[in-house]
């Protein structure tokens, strides 16, 4: 069951597509790629001497090979880790380190930064840059035929994002990424034949899991020239390859909303705008759908169920009829086909609808474990539930809301405050651009709440026209007790907003 077969299946399906394009330039097509991937794999396992289950990492910004390298990874039997670019040397070294990556193969951006730490990673042999000599011979030769893999094999270590603490690398087998992708079909959408992904989101995480299933429907992959995300570049090649599909995380969105190119998008030029990784503000998805028409869908997922804990489908994004759509447009939507999803107390009972507690997922996508840290393999995985660390509940039709991380809670008095309410209220202002609240300590009531705001360039809003609004809008404990007006909000690598850093102010 590797999962490289869905590259062989749409090369013999859809040979003459095009496969992977540079901007608006075409690359390859289905079987040229697939040709190319199987004398790539040829040279992994006989030039660098590679065995089967063994590392190779990928130091690469966004571009086409970072297609070619991992499916030649897996065509050949050996197991990818993909690290994000945009990452600290100490943290690629940890990467490098932790996973015992024998190759790693470079885009030339990053060569400087991974010769440097080469020393301190004792497994890695060989880097391998793809402007040289050294990449471009991986693509001459005769090709193999693909590696065996078991279902449970690894394919593909996907080290969290940590906004706390240092990455993990969660173990994700050939059989995880197959049903991940079967779950999208089941769940999410069917692509039509011909269609198109645009990978502006890191390729290393949430983008690079979206190729599966838009692969497996022989869509072109196209990667932006300018290796990140632009929203101009965005909208003109969203607008040039058919029947896009774009997997945004929600910061993304509200760039793309807030930017007059948005306006050039026809209603029906885009397929899927598929969203997640972090919250979304009502507010923000209500002017995504007026303004982009019913493209909007949502994934719940982390690492560590890549994709698929729940999903908020297009049909419930456009069903503005509904007495509930504003409530569901909140909520992460319903449990995925292929897990089932619970929320439970601290002992594992299944919490009362309605009743808030830690959402745990059990099914064919939950990793097999954290790579080399059974401790925290212990703490995550337990009789075969993953424990999301997420927490949030259940409405009487199924939907599930999510309130936030269970650090990210803020207790006052006794009583529980999702900060996520209370950003949702902030951002209905005009004049802010971005918000998020945090706990400070407080001697009386444990905690109090604290609201840092970026306001909108050129607008004002006053400490007090904020606290008026929370008032009108949420019981009058969790307003903030401060506001904080900030430039920017510190974001990691994925633009989730890092609340540590937040805290730390306070
Ligand atoms: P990562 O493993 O880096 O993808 O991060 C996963 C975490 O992102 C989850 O545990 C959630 O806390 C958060 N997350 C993912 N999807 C959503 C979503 N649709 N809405 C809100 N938060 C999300």
């Amino acid at each position: 069951m590797n999962i490289a077969n869905l590259l062989i299946k749409s090369a013999r399906a859809f040979p003459e597509h095009i496969a992977l394009a540079r901007g608006e330039a075409p690359h390859l097509n289905y079987r040229n790629l697939l040709r190319k991937v199987s004398v790539m794999a040829t040279h992994l396992r006989q030039r660098l001497k590679l065995l089967p289950g063994d590392r190779v990492a990928l130091a690469m910004t966004n571009g086409v090979e970072a297609i070619e390298s991992m499916y030649a990874i897996w065509h050949a039997g050996l197991v990818a880790v993909p690290m994000n670019a945009k990452l600290h040397p100490r943290e690629l070294a940890f990467i490098l380190q932790n996973s015992g990556a024998r190759v790693c193969i470079v885009t030339p951006d990053l060569v400087e930064s991974i010769s440097t730490i080469k020393g301190e990673c004792p497994a890695l042999e060989r880097i391998v840059d793809t402007t040289t000599r050294d990449y471009i011979f991986m693509a001459v030769g005769d090709p193999v035929a693909i590696a065996d893999a078991a279902p449970t094999d690894p394919a593909w270590l996907f080290y969290t994002s940590g906004t706390t603490g240092r990455p993990k690398g969660a173990t994700l087998t050939h059989r995880n990424l197959l049903a991940m992708s079967l779950n999208y079909y089941a769940d999410v959408d069917r692509p039509e034949p011909g269609g198109s992904i645009l990978h502006v989101a890191p390729i290393s995480h949430g983008s690079g899991l979206w190729n599966f299933p838009l692969l497996g429907r022989g869509a072109v992959q196209v990667f932006p020239d300018s290796g990140r995300y632009e929203v101009p570049e965005t909208v003109a090649l969203l607008r040039r390859w058919p029947d896009a599909t774009v997997f945004l995380a929600p910061t993304m969105v509200k760039r793309l909303i807030d930017h007059p190119a948005a306006a050039d998008i026809r209603p029906g030029e885009i397929r899927t705008i598929s969203y997640g990784g972090a919250p979304m503000y009502v507010s923000d998805l209500k002017k995504s759908l007026e303004l982009l028409g019913n493209v909007m869908t949502q994934l719940y997922g982390q690492g560590e169920s890549p994709m698929t804990i729940t999903h908020l489908s297009r049909a419930e994004h456009a069903n503005r009829d509904h007495p509930k759509w504003e409530q569901r447009l909140a909520s992460a939507g319903l449990p995925d086909s292929c897990v089932e999803v619970r929320v439970v107390d601290e002992d594992g009972r299944p919490m009362p609808t309605g009743d808030v507690g830690e959402i745990i997922v059990r099914g064919e996508t939950v990793m097999s474990g954290y790579w080399q840290n059974p401790e925290a393999t212990a703490k995550s995985l337990r009789d075969g539930w993953l424990w999301t660390g997420d927490v949030g509940c259940f409405d009487e039709d199924g939907f599930l809301t999510l309130k936030d991380r269970s650090k990210d809670m803020i207790i006052s008095g006794g009583s529980n405050i999702y900060p996520r309410e209370i950003e949702d209220v902030l951002n209905t202002h005009p004049a802010v651009a971005e918000c998020s609240v945090v706990g400070r300590p407080h001697p009386e009531w444990g905690e109090e709440t604290v609201a840092f705001i970026v306001l909108r360039e050129g607008k004002s809003a006053t400490q007090a026209e904020l606290d008026a609004l929370c008032l009108d809008n949420i019981a009058r404990y969790k307003r903030p007790k401060d506001y904080k007006f900030i430039a920017a909000l510190p974001k990691n690598n994925y633009g989730k907003i890092l609340k540590t850093e937040l805290r730390k102010l306070v």
